[in-house]
């Protein structure tokens, strides 16, 4: 276990769920009836795990695809390089993507999903990520929907970690070391 730690709640899991709910209205309003949805890995499980549940409430089908890229390790910043750790199972050509993604920070980790499926001949790709911290993008990329936006400060729960722990939070709250 880490020590010194406190986690200070900023989006209950009620309010998350409610944005979740919420998002999942804006994308059947929008996009076509089928989706392909790619989920990265590992922040994302909780999210898209909600989301697509979510999704079927209001009538959309989907395929579900996973990818997993890194560009923090174990650290508190990101690198800022984009490294691929494991790659999907279903081939992209020809399908709407949407990719699930926890945090839109500097937009390296979005920004290079893109680009790879975009080169692999996805007709469409967009993306929807629970936070977004709006002062941080260095890449020109965008989220079509975006569930909160969040200070500058590392926060972890609802699928995000720090070292690997706190995923398993409920809520989402910043990560405070006394
Ligand atoms: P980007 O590539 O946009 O800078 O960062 C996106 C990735 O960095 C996210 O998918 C997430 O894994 C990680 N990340 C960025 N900000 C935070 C944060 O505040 N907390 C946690 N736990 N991860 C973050
Ligand atoms: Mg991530």
């Amino acid at each position: 276990m880490l020590t010194n730690i406190r986690i200070e709640e900023l989006y209950s899991a009620k309010l998350i769920s409610e944005r979740v709910d919420e998002l999942a209205k804006e994308i059947a309003d929008e996009w076509p009836k089928e989706i392909t949805i790619v989920g990265l890995l590992r922040g994302s499980f909780i999210f898209a795990a909600d989301l697509v549940r979510a999704l079927n409430h209001y009538g959309v089908a989907i395929r579900m695809d996973f990818l997993t890229l890194s560009s923090y390790g174990n650290a508190l910043k990101s690198s800022g390089q984009v490294e691929l750790k494991q790659d999907m199972q279903d081939a992209v050509a020809g399908k709407d993507i949407l990719i699930i993604d926890d945090i839109l920070e500097t937009g390296n980790t979005l920004h290079a999903a893109m680009e790879l499926l975009k080169a692999r001949g996805a007709k469409s790709v967009k993306a929807a990520v629970l936070l977004e911290k709006p002062d941080k993008l260095e890449k020109a990329v965008s989220a079509s929907w975006v569930g909160f936006s969040v200070p500058d400060k590392f926060v972890v729960g609802y699928g995000l970690d720090y070292k690997n722990y706190y995923r398993d939070l409920p809520y989402i709250g910043v990560l405070c070391q006394d």
